[in-house]
């Protein structure tokens, strides 16, 4: 394994690409950039941009392209994400953000984007049982017994279902995802730096996949 790399990992929300990104950066050692942990921070921070962004959220929007696109412009001209690389989770969701990342990105290009593809009826089952800590993001899967209040076993922070995990919400994240971001398969695809991946199997199963893909990718030749 060569440590650093510049990758995009993309996928209906509820493919599980949160936990797979957490793996990934440790595995290749880069930073987790996740825009929608930037923008729930931001929410929490009350900011003019928390403000915004906390009604888009709510209602299973989506940010404008020109806020997102500024944010990680900033984000990945950080010392980290330049000399190591990234794993971008949740960037780019449109095919306008896309062609701005070629830009931003232009002098050290992606490596390899991987597309986690699960079935729109599975993410649902799994998006509605999904229960995150508020404090640490840890993800939680809700079942049978309801805890009241359900503390975090990694930080003690309280266990909730997400305010845009409605399943109102949840279907209009969906359907924005196949009008808006599932371009971006055919997008990357032409330039010849898509990977696909089934991700559908446990946890471990999808890990190695993507690690594989990635490494394949890299190999020199
Ligand atoms: P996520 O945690 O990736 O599911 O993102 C949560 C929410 O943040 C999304 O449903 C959008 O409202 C917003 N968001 C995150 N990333 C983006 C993006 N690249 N473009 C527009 N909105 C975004």
């Amino acid at each position: 394994m060569i440590p650093g790399a510049r990758l995009i990992l993309l996928g209906r929300q509820g493919a599980g690409k949160g936990t797979q990104c957490v793996r990934i950066s440790r595995h290749f050692v880069v930073p987790h950039i996740s825009t929608g942990d930037i923008l729930r921070a931001a929410v929490r921070e009350r900011t003019e941009l928390g403000a915004i962004a906390k009604r888009v959220m709510d209602a299973g929007g989506l940010v404008g392209d020109e806020i997102m696109v500024g944010l990680v412009k900033e984000r990945l001209n950080r010392d980290d994400a330049r000399t190591r690389g990234y794993i971008l989770d949740g960037f780019p969701r449109t095919v306008g953000q896309a062609v701005a990342l070629d830009e931003i990105t232009a002098s050290r290009p992606i490596d390899v984007v991987l597309d986690l593809d699960v079935p729109r009826l599975l993410v649902l089952e799994r998006i509605t049982a999904r229960r995150v800590c508020r404090d640490c993001g840890t993800n939680y899967v809700a079942d049978h017994h309801e805890r009241s209040p359900w503390i975090c076993e990694v930080c003690g922070g309280e266990v909730m279902q997400r305010d845009d995990d409605t399943t109102e919400a949840i279907n209009c994240r969906l359907d924005l995802y196949e009008e808006q971001t599932s371009p971006l398969i055919e997008f990357y695809g032409r330039h010849g730096r898509l990977a696909v991946i089934d991700g559908v199997g446990s946890p471990d199963d999808v890990f190695v996949r993507l690690i594989t893909a990635v490494d394949d990718a890299r190999r020199p030749g």
